[in-house]
């Protein structure tokens, strides 16, 4: 299938325009035209080779929102003309006990493939929603609630990685009333955690580093702001919180966090820096802590995710950007100079 998108070509491109090839819709494929794509920060460690697996040319985007314009004859979910939203994995076994249990992220039998940067197991490669369509399996798209306004469209695009990522652990650690939970970095991520652990009714304390976002933390939710670089700030909160959700694209001090937390505390980084982060073993003993991982999260918890924050009126706080600026985007986001989470306007791309 002809495609239109913004591609690197390699670690030291710059996005530009490239034509290519998808493969053809099956029986069981929806073809999304997509209408909107966030940008994470994700997209940019793997357009710059940072994680070291990167296949070029590449087209990023996990965070996609557009409506279906063909479906294959096994299709029961949608019909054209629905609203339908992709997020970071196109692909998994389906049969392990993973998948079985609905956490097809964490596959057992070939593992599960990403939405871009992958390959899938017929051999083809994955492309993802920087880019007019996107051809998906019927399992790995999901249905957008009328609750979503059309004005909301937009801002429900992060919902698809940064929102999935922040809420499933958030629930896996049962974040809710009477837990003391910690957000570390005020980014894409780090926002819609923040809206998650309110709206989960927890006493939520924002870490950031910078003092400039101290006032919009509360107003997104934070009960309190830690201020990392202040070590006041820090020693106030020492040793008390339940659950610290880490979600820092750069090398920080862990030790210092590990020791933020109370007796069988748990640290969880979703966080994914291109370096390894060290820890000091004395800071896991000290309260039985634990430190822990959590990857985007299940397809039957994105959908619930995604009609809880219809229910609740949670979409994320955006720019919205065009493709002539992306990698101008790019250097705002290293630089943290984005109120949180750039969208990308995709209907250019169908204009070409
Ligand atoms: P982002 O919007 O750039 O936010 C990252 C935040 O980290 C920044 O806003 C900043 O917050 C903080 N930060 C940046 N540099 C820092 C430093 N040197 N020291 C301490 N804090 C720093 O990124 P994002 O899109 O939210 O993604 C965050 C990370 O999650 C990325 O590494 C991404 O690849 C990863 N990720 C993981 C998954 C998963 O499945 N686990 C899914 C998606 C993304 P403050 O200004 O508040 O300090
Ligand atoms: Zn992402």
């Amino acid at each position: 299938m002809k495609s239109f998108g913004y591609a690197a070509q390699s670690k030291s491109a710059p996005l530009a325009p490239w034509h290519f090839d998808r493969r053809d819709p099956g029986p069981t494929d929806v073809v999304v035209s997509i209408d909107f794509c966030g940008i994470c920060h994700s997209d940019i460690h793997q357009a710059r080779g940072e994680w070291g697996r990167d296949l070029f040319p590449m087209v990023p985007g996990h965070e996609i929102i557009g409506r279906v314009i063909a479906i294959g004859s096994d299709v029961k979910k949608f019909k054209v003309g629905d609203r339908a939203a992709v997020g970071v994995i196109v692909e998994s076994c389906l049969h392990c006990d993973n998948c079985r249990k609905d956490l097809e992220v964490y596959c057992s039998d070939g593992g599960a493939v990403d939405t871009y940067n992958a390959t899938l197991r017929s051999g083809e490669r994955t492309y993802g929603g920087y880019a007019d369509t996107i051809v998906t399996p019927e399992h790995f798209v999901h249905t957008l609630s009328p609750k979503f306004k059309d004005a909301a469209l937009p801002a429900a695009a992060p919902l698809l990685c940064a929102g999935i990522t922040t809420y499933s652990p958030l629930r896996h650690w049962g974040a809710g009333p009477g837990k003391k939970v910690g957000i570390v970095g005020l980014g894409g991520l780090g926002h819609l955690a923040l809206k998650f652990a309110h709206a989960f009714g927890a006493h939520v304390v924002q870490f950031t580093t910078s003092a400039s976002k101290i006032d919009d933390a509360k107003k997104l939710g934070a009960d309190d702001v830690i201020l990392t670089k202040d070590p006041e700030s820090l020693k106030k909160h020492t040793g008390s919180f339940d659950f610290i959700l880490d979600c820092v694209s750069a090398p920080h001090d862990m030790d210092a966090l590990l020791g933020q937390l109370k007796l069988d505390g748990t640290l969880c980084l979703v966080g994914l820096p291109e370096v390894p982060l060290s820890v000091q073993p004395f800071s896991l003993l000290a309260n039985r802590r634990s430190l822990a991982g959590s990857a985007i999260g299940g397809m039957k918890e994105t959908q619930e995710m995604l009609d809880f924050c219809a229910d609740h009126n949670i979409v994320a706080d955006i720019e919205m950007t065009t493709y002539d600026k992306v990698n101008e985007a790019y250097e705002r986001v290293v630089k943290g100079d984005v109120k949180y989470r750039f969208v990308l306007d995709n209907s250019a791309l169908r204009q070409r």
